[in-house]
């Protein structure tokens, strides 16, 4: 596969909770308006809850009141990997983690939110972990 973090499945089920399992490794996606950090607003930055790395940070989330956390761009651009997506029939752009091939969401683009890239990462709050700032 060639990321960095290489686990087998029966690793990553032992190390996430069911719940994580499903979104990260299986591309499932958290009920909108459920996710701890969808209206989070604490400085600081959110790392791949899988393997710790560091993908986005709170100055680029932005209220897209869509019921996700919702970023204008990642950290890094190499911190996240593209897939194109046509599952349920559309067509959608995978985000995923870099460093371990986690699922976080999808990102969209063009919808016209006031934001410098007219991109919305919408990730599921489950895949991620906050560390605030001090
Ligand atoms: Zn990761």
């Amino acid at each position: 596969m060639g990321y960095e973090v290489d686990k087998t499945e029966e690793q990553w089920r032992a190390e996430l909770s069911p719940a994580e399992y499903t979104v990260l490794r299986q591309a499932g996606t958290e009920p909108a308006f459920t996710g701890e950090y969808t209206d989070t607003k604490t400085e600081g930055v959110y790392s791949c809850r899988a393997c710790g790395a560091e993908l986005f940070t709170s100055g680029t989330k932005f209220a897209s009141h869509c019921g996700w956390p919702s970023f204008f761009d990642p950290k890094d651009s190499d911190a996240v990997e593209l897939i194109e997506d046509r599952s349920h029939g559309m067509l959608r752009t995978e985000v995923r983690c870099a460093k371990c091939g986690s699922h976080l969401g999808h990102v969209f683009e063009g919808e016209g939110y006031p934001t410098p890239t007219d991109q919305r990462y919408c990730i599921n709050s489950i895949s991620l972990r906050l560390s605030p700032e001090e």
